[in-house]
């Protein structure tokens, strides 16, 4: 990123002014936070379209709400997920997450940890009022020992959360803390936290004097400004009175003890972010083929059904189930990722018991040449049953004239149904061919993609080749063919 000369902002260019007059309580660090980031991306000469800011739920989270650039707003804690897959759609998008300590620490705490394990091309605020402002003060992750809030009125007493530790030790790659009462040492924070390649955390201390402030005597805006002030160490600058620290210094008022923090950078390394090295594995990878055309389906068809699936459209909608330990999930796996080999768009989900065999197990893929909007559902066009149970249980979701193919030694069919049934010896030929009953879920596969033509041949024995179920290639694709090779005999 290039920088621009230093200049007069008109805060109101990047302001969605129709949200004004906001509704920051007086006094709160927050609209300080938010002019700190307007300054930090005027002086980096960045484009309104060029850059989104994605937030959780919170005071904090408000925030996005006022600045006129791309926003998201998300659930409670999520922002980071959210933003995880916005960065990895358009890694060019400058991608800011905003969150507080109760989103970004409680309730999101977990995906903070993964995104800085990751290295996730982000740059995250967290800003630490030590309270959760938005639903009434209510003690946060960060709430300092001694310290009330609602929940706490005789005084936390719980040690608080170090929100920069936790980043550096979950492998965010630039630590950094700023103060709500430095500004302009903020704004050369955030500069610096978005410069970075890789997950940028950069952890705000923010005054809430609604809640914070009044709940622990600390004053208005101002005098927890001061605070900030007389108890932070600037790296490399010792600090001379470590006595008055209301709200997280040494000596707070209703007992207890916190550490002076530091601020600045605590952390910068430079290590491969997420983005980089997916780009760099995809460039490994065989090329995908191209998309197809789509072409409408014939009537009364979801799709082809020819094996090569060269007229596919779809979206066909195939769900496979049986009981765990069969390979259910994992043959649902390989059909799908057959069919992005292929070029077509697929989603797969999985359901299982908590048993590690036995228990009921399925998974439902849709194959679409076109959009999916909608990864589950509610009626499918093939089922593959390997047990009878799992046959009992859905096969009245399989639409009329739909494919239905069951393990022929397992699951007895009723006459004059009204699908085309194909009773296979599906675990009998894994039996035959591998000399063991490990495999049906290839045989299966192999059967149901012969059958409904929703992903070429070809592409299945790729997606096997990559991911060799059993560990051996060899021996997976002569259980896969078998498959095909019994339906194409049954058609
Ligand atoms: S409740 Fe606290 S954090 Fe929320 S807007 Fe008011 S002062 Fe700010």
């Amino acid at each position: 990123m290039s920088m621009v000369a230093p200049e007069q902002i008109d805060y109101r260019q990047y302001l969605r002014l129709d949200m004004m007059p906001h509704i920051l309580c007086p006094g709160c660090g927050h609209g300080i936070v938010l002019k700190a980031i307007l300054r930090a991306i005027h002086r980096l000469g960045l484009r309104q379209d060029e850059v989104v800011f994605v937030s959780g739920i919170g005071c904090s989270s408000r925030i996005v709400g006022y600045v006129d650039f791309c926003t998201l707003h998300t659930t409670h804690g999520r922002p980071l997920t959210f933003a995880t897959g916005l960065k990895l759609a358009r890694p060019e998008l400058t991608v800011i997450v905003i969150t507080g300590d109760g989103d970004g620490l409680a309730i999101g705490g977990n995906h903070l940890i993964h995104a800085a394990r990751r290295n996730v091309d982000l740059t995250c605020l967290l800003l630490n009022n030590a309270v959760y402002g938005m639903t009434g003060g209510q003690g946060a992750p960060t709430t300092p020992e001694g310290m009330r809030s609602s929940i706490t009125p005789g005084g936390a007493i719980e040690p608080a959360f170090d929100a920069c530790r936790l980043a550096l030790g979950a492998g965010a790659s630039f630590v950094a803390r700023g103060l709500t009462a430095q500004p302009l040492q903020l704004d050369d924070l955030i500069v610096q936290a978005m410069q970075h390649r890789g997950f940028s955390f950069l952890e705000v201390a923010s005054d809430c004097p609604e809640f914070f402030g009044r709940y622990n005597d600390l004053g208005r805006g101002p005098e927890m400004l001061q605070a900030q002030r007389s108890h932070v160490q600037w790296l490399g600058a010792k600090l001379t009175d470590k006595s008055f620290v209301p709200g997280l210094g040494l000596d707070v008022p209703h007992g207890g003890a916190a550490p002076a923090f530091d601020a600045g950078v605590l952390h910068r390394e430079e290590r491969p972010d997420l983005g980089a090295l997916l780009a760099r594995r995809a460039a490994a990878s065989p090329p995908r083929a191209r998309r197809p055309e789509i072409v409408p389906p014939a009537a009364g068809t979801a799709g082809a059904t020819a094996g090569n699936g060269s007229s596919f459209a779809g979206p066909v909608r195939i769900r496979l189930a049986g009981a765990g330990g069969q390979g259910i999930v994992l043959a649902g796996l390989l059909l799908a990722e057959a069919a992005v080999a292929a070029g077509r768009n697929a989603t797969h989900a999985q359901a299982y018991g908590p048993e590690s065999r036995g228990g009921a197990s399925k998974a439902e893929v849709i194959i679409s040449d076109g959009e999916i909007e909608f990864p589950c559902a509610d009626r499918v066009d093939a089922l593959v049953a390997l047990t009878r149970v799992a046959c009992d249980r859905y096969l009245s979701l399989l639409e009329p004239g739909g494919t239905l193919v069951v393990d022929g030694d397992e699951v007895p069919l009723a006459e004059g149904m009204d699908f085309a049934c194909h009773a296979l010896p599906i675990t009998a030929t894994a039996q035959r061919v591998l000399g063991t009953a490990m495999g049906a879920n290839l045989v299966a596969l192999g059967a149901i993609v012969a059958l409904t033509g929703a992903v070429p041949l070809e592409a299945a024995e790729r997606a096997i080749a990559v991911r060799r179920p059993g560990g051996s290639i060899e021996r997976a694709l002569r259980a896969f063919r078998a498959g095909s090779g019994l339906a194409l005999r049954h058609r």
